[in-house]
């Protein structure tokens, strides 16, 4: 880990105040899990830079009176895990590595950045900045818009039709206005301002009607997703087809202009998500299985295991047997570097097809091919034949 951090700087052009991305996880579904921990990365290298591991579980046989060699280090509420584990891993980053964590990368209103800024870990001139994890961000669009769809069940727009339905807000024109707008923001990660005008160029889109055309916004670069200025930059007419009603978009105004708050859209600019910290969470629980039982020595050697494999490879096992006095054999040196092999060719495929979000948009778009929806859908086209 401090290899890790050591990268990170450098990456940051020697700077020592490094932005991260903070995520608790649990051995067990829920805050009624008695094992879980902290893991932070670096925004700039997706490497692990620290961890923290908590257990409440021990063996002592009197539960009131824990004996003196008891194993367990936390105690009380699990959820509190994650807030206890990212304090002291920003208290100890500077005495540890001789950094600060100075943007801090994380879902929502987390409890734990609030705790950070209320125990002013650094000094008084030094501020921890939250940013946001622009995938958690691109799902409110989804849950912002489904909510209004709750709200207003059994209500009628001005056009005396409801919300939903056939040809208005579908569960798939959600599903596709999410995917939009994660784009607008992934696309436009050099400005504020681009982001802004990316998001309010969806809305505009799918307002415009044939005698009422709003594609301003729109890109008109010759590979561009509007079929409208695709007409007209190949001279043709364009009739719109798969536009919403008037009443329908103007019902989503509210949502995307909390979405395209530029106070937001600022947390959002380093393009960075949780990915990497979801992933070594996924690391760890499969070298302790989320069945087993285990206390916080093994808990403990399950993570940092994950995290040398998840940071450097499975060279990192040979190191740690040489570190152990125990020459490995030619057999296991071939089948590690072999096996590293494998992973590295893995993460260029994964490269090639770029990242995780493109993946998941093809199958989103495989998804609505089904909708009848997308039968006649030749609109927004952000979809997954431009990757
Ligand atoms: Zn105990
Ligand atoms: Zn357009």
């Amino acid at each position: 880990m401090a290899e890790a951090v050591r990268e990170a700087v450098d990456e940051n052009d020697g700077k020592r105040d490094l932005a991260v991305a903070v995520d608790g996880s649990w051995q067990k579904r829920g805050f009624s899990s008695k094992n879980g921990l902290v893991t932070v990365t670096s925004v700039d290298t997706g490497k692990v830079i620290d961890v923290e591991v908590f257990s409440k579980h021990c063996i002592c046989p009197n539960k009131t009176k824990h004996l003196q060699n008891c194993k367990r280090n936390f105690e009380g509420y699990s959820g509190k895990m994650e807030v206890a584990g990212a304090l002291s891993i920003f208290q100890r980053s500077q005495s540890l590595y001789n950094v600060r964590y100075t943007k801090y990368l994380g879902d929502g209103d987390s409890k734990a950045f609030t705790s950070i800024v209320e125990n002013k870990v650094y000094d008084d001139h030094c501020s921890v900045e939250k940013l946001e994890c622009i995938g958690h961000v691109m799902k409110r669009m989804g849950t912002r818009l489904r909510r209004l769809k709750t709200k207003m069940r059994g209500q009628k727009l001005s056009d005396g039709k409801p919300l939903c339905g056939r040809n208005r807000l579908t569960e798939a024109e959600i599903d596709r206005l999410q995917a939009y707008y994660g784009l607008a923001i992934r696309r436009n990660l050099s400005s504020v301002k681009d982001m802004q005008q990316a998001i309010w160029a969806i809305f505009l889109h799918k307002l415009s009607t044939d005698e009422k055309p709003q594609h301003g916004f729109c890109p008109s670069d010759s590979d561009t997703w509007c079929k409208f200025k695709k007409a007209e930059l190949l001279g043709e007419t364009y009739h719109h087809k798969n536009s919403l009603p008037v009443d329908v978009v103007e019902a989503m105004r509210p949502v995307f202009r909390d979405l395209a708050n530029p106070e937001l859209l600022k947390k959002c600019l380093h393009g960075g998500t949780q990915n990497p910290n979801e992933s070594v969470n996924n690391v760890i629980w499969s070298r302790v299985p989320k069945k087993t039982f285990v206390q916080l020595e093994v808990l403990s050697l399950g993570t940092y295991n994950a995290v040398s494999s998840f940071n450097m490879g499975n060279v990192s096992k040979l190191e740690i047997l040489r570190k152990m006095c125990i020459e490995p054999g030619d057999y296991t040196v071939q089948a590690i570097e072999c096996l590293d092999k494998q992973r590295l060719l893995r993460a260029k495929y994964y490269c090639l097809q770029k990242t995780k979000e493109v993946r998941k948009e093809k199958r989103l778009k495989r998804k609505k091919e089904d909708d009848e929806l997308l039968k006649n859908a030749d609109d927004l086209e952000y979809g997954g034949g431009m990757f």
